[in-house]
């Protein structure tokens, strides 16, 4: 479906912003410029909170989230950065994987099953974006996705 993605990102944002713990705080980077994607809202919608909720999780009380929106010319990009543990170079392609946990001694009292980026990756390549990230160990992590854009000269057909 032909979605609006500026006003959507911030639909999903301000439900997370009342929900989220109050020691954790989210900063947002949106410009006020309409975007059009084609796209399964319930999909990307899954794609957010696996990544914003892993930002949580892996943060410390009092780190902040930042959730950054680019809209270049053929492609928006999404950015989801944290001030959380990081994660080692030599394993940033790795959390992609099934089963995939960093540190599982570590990891066990966090819960989860590592099952979580997989399908976020799945979820962004059907949509023809790809994901990567980027980190830097104990200072945080970046998680970074695209979608193409609707061009407005193909298609835009009402
Ligand atoms: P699940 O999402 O299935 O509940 P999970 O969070 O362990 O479990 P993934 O979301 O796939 O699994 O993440 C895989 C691993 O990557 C995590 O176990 C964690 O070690 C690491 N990781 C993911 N996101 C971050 C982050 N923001 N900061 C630090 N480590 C992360
Ligand atoms: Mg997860």
């Amino acid at each position: 479906q032909r979605e609006e993605f500026t006003s959507y990102l911030y639909q999903v944002l301000d439900r997370y912003e009342m929900n989220k713990p109050e020691s954790i705080h989210m900063e947002k980077n949106i410009p006020n410029t309409k975007a059009y994607v084609w796209m399964d809202r319930d999909k990307i919608t899954q794609v957010l909170d696996n990544v914003i909720t892993n930002a949580i999780k892996y943060s410390p009380d009092g780190g902040k989230i930042r959730v950054k929106l680019d809209i270049r010319r053929h492609y928006l990009l999404v950015s989801i950065q944290d001030q959380g543990m990081g994660i080692a170079y030599d394993k940033l392609d790795k959390i992609f994987e099934r089963f995939y946990r960093v540190d599982k001694a570590r990891n066990r009292k966090l819960g989860g099953t590592g099952l979580g980026l997989a399908i976020t990756k799945e979820l962004v390549e059907a949509h023809h974006g790809q994901i990567w990230a980027q980190s830097s160990e104990g200072k945080g992590t970046t998680i970074l996705f695209t979608l193409p854009l609707m061009s407005s000269k193909r298609g835009d057909v009402r």
